[in-house]
C-alpha cells in the first residue's frame, strides 16, 4: 500500500484533516445503471481513507502504466481494445481530472480516491467533473491491476471464504457479479466492494461512479462500457463477461480485501 501523503504534514494530521472534509451523500445512486443493493449506505459515514491510492505528483496525476503488455489479456480482451482503452480513454480521464483540479487549491495533494470519498471538498462547479474523471482515473487503475495474463482459476484462502460467506459460494458470487454487469443499462461498471462495516456487496453503477462515492472500498470492478469490449464482442456483452473470469487476478483482489480490512480496522 502506498503511503504518500503531502510530506509537509504527518500522516495522522493528514488523515484527520481529510476525515473532517465534507462529503456528498444521498442521491448519488439515482440513475439507470443502479442496483437497490447499493442503497443501504448511510449518507455521511465514510471509511477513514482509501486503499492503494493514486497520489498526484508536482504536475498532477499521471496515467499509471499497464502492468502487462497490451496483448497479454488476449484470452479476454483484444490488443487494440487494450491500447485504445488505456492510452486514450484512461489517459483522457486522468488529463481531464487534472484540468478540473487546476484551480482547486484546497484539495491539492489529495489522492484521487480521497477526492471521491470527500467530493464535497471540491468546489461545486467541479464536482461532476471530478466524479466522472476522478472515477474514470481510479476505476481503470483498479481494473488493470485486478487482471493478469496469469489470472483465472479460482480464489483461495480468506477471499474464497469471505465470498462464500457473503454470497453462498464462489460460483454464486460469480453469477451475481456477472448479472450486475449484464444488467447495467447503458454505460457503467459492475463492482465487488466492501462496505465500511466489512460487509461485501455487489452492484452496478452508471458512468464512472466509484464505490468510494458510497463510502465503499472497491475490490474488483468490471468495465461494461461498450468501449471496453465492442471491437471483439460487438453487442455480446455476456461473452465478454464470461471471458473476463479467465483473466481475473485473484491474488490482487485478495490483497485489496486485506488492505481494505486493515484501513477499516477489521484485520
Ligand atoms: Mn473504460
Amino acid at each position: 500500500m502506498s503511503d504518500t501523503p503531502p510530506s509537509r504534514i504527518s500522516r495522522a494530521t493528514f488523515v484527520k484533516a481529510v476525515a473532517a472534509l465534507p462529503v456528498v451523500g444521498g442521491a448519488l445512486l439515482n440513475s439507470a445503471c443502479q442496483s437497490s443493493k447499493a442503497m443501504g449506505n448511510t449518507g455521511g459515514a465514510r471509511p477513514p481513507g482509501p486503499i492503494d491510492p493514486m497520489v498526484p505528483g508536482p504536475d498532477g496525476f499521471a496515467l499509471p502504466p499497464l502492468p502487462y503488455p497490451p496483448n497479454a489479456l488476449e484470452a479476454a480482451i483484444d490488443t487494440q481494445t487494450m491500447e485504445i482503452h488505456h492510452g486514450r480513454h484512461h489517459a483522457g480521464y486522468v488529463r481531464n481530472l487534472n484540468q478540473a483540479l487546476a484551480d482547486e487549491s484546497n484539495v491539492q495533494g489529495l489522492s484521487a480516491e480521497e477526492l471521491l470519498l470527500r467530493l464535497g471538498a471540491v468546489a461545486e462547479s467541479k464536482q461532476q467533473s471530478v466524479r466522472d474523471n476522478g472515477g474514470g482515473a481510479v476505476n481503470h487503475t483498479i481494473f488493470w491491476n485486478t487482471m493478469s495474463p496469469d489470472g483465472g482459476g479460482a480464489p483461495t484462502g480468506e477471499l474464497a471464504a469471505e465470498l462464500a460467506k457473503a454470497f453462498g459460494s464462489v460460483e454464486a458470487f460469480k453469477t451475481e457479479f456477472s448479472a450486475a454487469g449484464r444488467t447495467c443499462f447503458g454505460s457503467g461498471w459492475a463492482w465487488l466492494a466492501m462496505h465500511f462495516n466489512g460487509k461485501l456487496v455487489i452492484y452496478h453503477q452508471p458512468n464512472q461512479d466509484s464505490p468510494y462515492l458510497n463510502g465503499h472500498m472497491p475490490l474488483l470492478g468490471l468495465d461494461v462500457w461498450e468501449h471496453a469490449y465492442y471491437l471483439r464482442y460487438q453487442n455480446r456483452r455476456g461473452d465478454y463477461i464470461n471471458n473476463f473470469w479467465k483473466v481475473v487476478n485473484w491474488p490482487a483482489v485478495a490483497e485489496r480485501m486485506a488492505q481494505a480490512k486493515a484501513v477499516l480496522g477489521l484485520a
